[in-house]
């Protein structure tokens, strides 16, 4: 049958027929898109955006929040002085590890209490609201003490009793996706902090692992747009961990920041060649400040052509 005929015959039909069509499109559809798993992370429980305040920082309300600093909290002198250059530079937040989840136990494993103290402080010193990554249940009242942001690192995205202990914490929690975890488990692992009482969770796309040798990880940008429409909770990206090279970090920040990213989380050492971690996906201040220059002109590109 031609097209032309297709429509006359439908537009011939009766309306009790079309209303009868119209109610099985309706039962069709209620079948193919069940209610998501994530009840309170989907955007059906709330479709309004969540902001979420770490310290005086709020992150999910329009503006890309740019969370900076050393991967790991190395000594009083290195944190203060990656705070000032971060500051400098326009960063938000001030990020640092005290307890570092290493792949091999051989590696720098974090100062630990120390490290909290001087990042909390270099965090005053210039007026950053800090972020750090807890390790397990019982760090959590010592890390809260410290930090404005508590870090669930990837290795950790499905440590249910660290969620779940994090769920009665008092401070907001950045929850990273685990590197092999679907978006479906990445927001089920929200949904542990939700259930449990902490309706401030930061989601944060830091690469996942597949085929692809060349670089640390696969950041997944898409999925970054994805979860923005599946979720009311703020998305930030990891671009350091998410390509493991220095020289994609600017790049992939701007590519973070066009598909919608609520935040950048970036590594930044005042030397980077002589960092206890990261080092190679580290920027120095030089390369933060011209990248941090280049997301600005982006953002002034895109507010021309949207006025
Ligand atoms: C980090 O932020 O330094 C870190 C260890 O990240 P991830 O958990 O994403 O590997
Ligand atoms: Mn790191």
């Amino acid at each position: 049958m031609s097209s032309r005929a297709l429509h006359s015959e439908l537009a011939g039909r009766a309306p009790a027929a079309r209303r009868r069509e119209a109610k099985v499109a309706a039962a069709h559809a209620a079948v193919v898109k069940p209610p998501a798993p994530f009840r309170l992370a989907s955007r059906e429980a709330h479709p309004a955006n969540t902001v979420v305040t770490a310290g005086s920082v709020a992150i999910g309300s329009g503006d890309l929040v740019v969370i900076a600093g050393p991967c790991s909290v190395e000594s009083r002198q290195q944190i203060r002085e990656a705070a000032r250059h971060v500051k400098a530079a326009g960063a938000a937040m001030l990020r640092g590890g005290a307890y570092k989840p290493r792949t091999s136990p051989y590696d720098f494993q974090g100062l630990g209490g120390k490290a909290l103290a001087w990042l909390a402080e270099a965090g005053r010193e210039t007026g950053l609201p800090v972020v750090t990554e807890v390790l397990s249940p019982e760090d959590v009242d010592l890390v809260s003490q410290h930090a404005d942001l508590l870090q669930v690192g990837a290795r950790n995205m499905q440590n249910y009793a660290l969620l779940r202990r994090l769920a009665t914490a008092s401070k907001p929690v950045l929850l990273k996706r685990g590197p092999s975890a679907t978006i479906q488990e990445w927001l089920l692992a929200a949904e542990y902090l939700l259930s449990g009482g902490n309706p401030n969770v930061v989601l944060c796309e830091r690469g996942i692992r597949t085929f692809e040798t060349a670089m640390r990880n696969t950041l997944d940008l898409a999925g970054v747009a994805l979860v923005k429409s599946l979720s009311h909770l703020p998305v930030i990206v990891d671009p350091s961990h998410g390509t493991g090279k220095r020289a994609l970090v600017a790049p992939a920040s701007r590519a973070a920041a066009a598909v919608g990213a609520d935040g950048l989380l970036v590594e930044v050492h005042p030397q980077p060649e002589k960092a206890l971690s990261d080092g190679e996906q580290s920027l120095n201040p030089e390369e933060f400040r011209a990248m941090m220059c280049a997301l600005r002109l982006q953002d002034a590109r895109a507010a021309a052509a949207g006025a």
